[in-house]
C-alpha cells in the first residue's frame, strides 16, 4: 500500500495488521524516517516517490492486492498517480484500489479532477480495481475547533448543504475490507457517513458539547472567497475551498447509499463523536 505514512494509512496499516501477517504487508514510503514504526511491527518497507516513476518499480510486486492512497499535491496528481498506476501493471498486481472522491466522475468540482483522472488511467490500464470513493472525513472539521471555539462561529459558503461524513478511520477500515476480502474486483464503492449533517447543525452541536455559543455565518461565494483572500490563503487554495463548500450546497456531499457501514460492517462515526473525541483530546 501507498501513502502509509499519511493519516489515513497509519489507520489501514492497524486494520491489516489486525487481520493479516506483518510479513504479508508492505509499505510504500517516500520517507523511511517517518516510517520507523510501521517497520517495527514487522512490515516490510518500500522507498518510492510519486515523482520518481523510476523508484516504483520494486513498489509493487506480482499478485498483490495493492492500495494507491492518493497524494496530496492537487493539481499534480494525475501523473503522480499514473507512475503508480503504471508500476503496478508492470509488476503485475491482482488489484489496484484507489482512494478517489464520492460521486467520482459525477464530482464536477475542481478538487475531483484529479481523482476523476486517475481512475481513467486505472480502467485504461486494465488491472482488476475497486474504487473507493470517500466522502469528507469527519476530521476535516474537527481537527481544528480551536478557531470555531475562539470565534464562536463556523463560516462557510455551503448554504443549507449537509455533508455525510464519516472518520479516516472508517474509510480505512472499508480499505482494509476490500484488500482482504473477497469479491470486489471491478466495482466503485460510493462511500460515506450514515448521517448527514448542515453546518447549522455542527455549529449546534459544538455548542452542545463545548458550553460556549457557536453559531453558523452562512457567506455568499464571493464573500467566502473575499474573506479567505484576506486571510492569505493563495488563489488556487480559495478557489478549492469555495469550490468544495458550492459542492456541498449542491447536495454532491450528502450522497448515503450505505455502502461505507456495509463494507465495515458497522454503523459510521457520528460527527458528535468526532467532536468530543477532538474536544477531549
Ligand atoms: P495525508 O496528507 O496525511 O497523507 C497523504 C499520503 O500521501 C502521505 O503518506 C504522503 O507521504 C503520501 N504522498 C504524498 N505525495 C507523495 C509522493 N509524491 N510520493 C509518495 N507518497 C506521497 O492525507 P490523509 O491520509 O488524511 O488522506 C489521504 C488522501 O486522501 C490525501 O492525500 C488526499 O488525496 C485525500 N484527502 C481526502 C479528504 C477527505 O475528506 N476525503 C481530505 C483530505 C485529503 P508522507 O507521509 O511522506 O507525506
Amino acid at each position: 500500500m501507498t501513502g502509509a505514512t499519511g493519516a489515513l494509512g497509519r489507520h489501514v496499516i492497524d486494520g491489516l495488521l489486525e487481520r493479516v501477517p506483518a510479513d504479508q504487508v508492505a509499505a510504500v514510503v517516500r520517507n523511511p524516517d517517518r516510517a520507523a514504526g510501521i517497520a517495527e511491527r514487522g512490515v516490510e518497507l518500500r522507498v518510492a516517490d510519486y515523482n520518481d516513476p523510476a523508484s516504483l518499480q520494486g513498489a509493487f510486486g506480482a499478485g498483490d492486492r495493492a492500495l494507491l492512497i492518493s497524494g496530496n499535491d492537487v493539481g499534480a496528481r494525475i501523473p503522480q498517480h499514473r507512475a503508480v498506476v503504471d508500476a503496478a501493471k508492470d509488476a503485475g498486481v491482482a488489484l489496484l484500489a484507489y482512494t478517489g472522491v464520492l460521486g467520482g466522475p459525477d464530482a464536477d468540482f475542481s478538487l475531483a479532477d484529479d481523482h476523476k483522472g486517475t481512475e481513467q488511467a486505472i480502467l485504461d490500464s486494465g488491472l482488476p480495481y475497486v474504487f473507493l470513493r470517500n466522502g469528507w472525513y469527519n476530521e476535516n472539521y474537527t481537527e481544528n475547533l480551536a478557531q470555531p471555539l475562539e470565534q464562536g462561529t463556523v463560516l462557510a459558503s455551503a448554504g443549507e448543504g449537509r455533508v455525510a461524513s464519516a472518520t479516516r478511520a472508517d474509510y480505512a477500515a472499508a480499505a482494509v475490507a476490500v484488500l482482504t476480502g473477497e469479491g470486489h474486483e471491478n466495482r466503485a464503492y460510493e462511500l460515506s457517513g450514515d448521517e448527514a449533517w448542515s453546518f447549522a447543525e455542527y455549529a449546534a452541536e459544538l455548542s452542545r458539547q463545548s458550553g460556549k455559543e457557536v453559531t453558523y455565518t452562512s457567506v455568499t461565494p464571493e464573500e467566502h472567497a473575499r474573506i479567505l483572500t484576506e486571510a492569505g490563503l493563495p488563489g488556487a487554495v480559495v478557489d478549492m475551498l469555495v469550490g468544495i463548500d458550492g459542492a456541498i450546497a449542491r447536495g454532491l456531499l450528502a450522497h448515503r447509499n450505505g455502502d461505507l457501514a456495509k463494507l465495515i460492517g458497522r454503523p459510521t462515526t457520528p460527527i458528535a463523536t468526532s467532536i468530543a473525541d477532538a474536544l477531549a483530546s
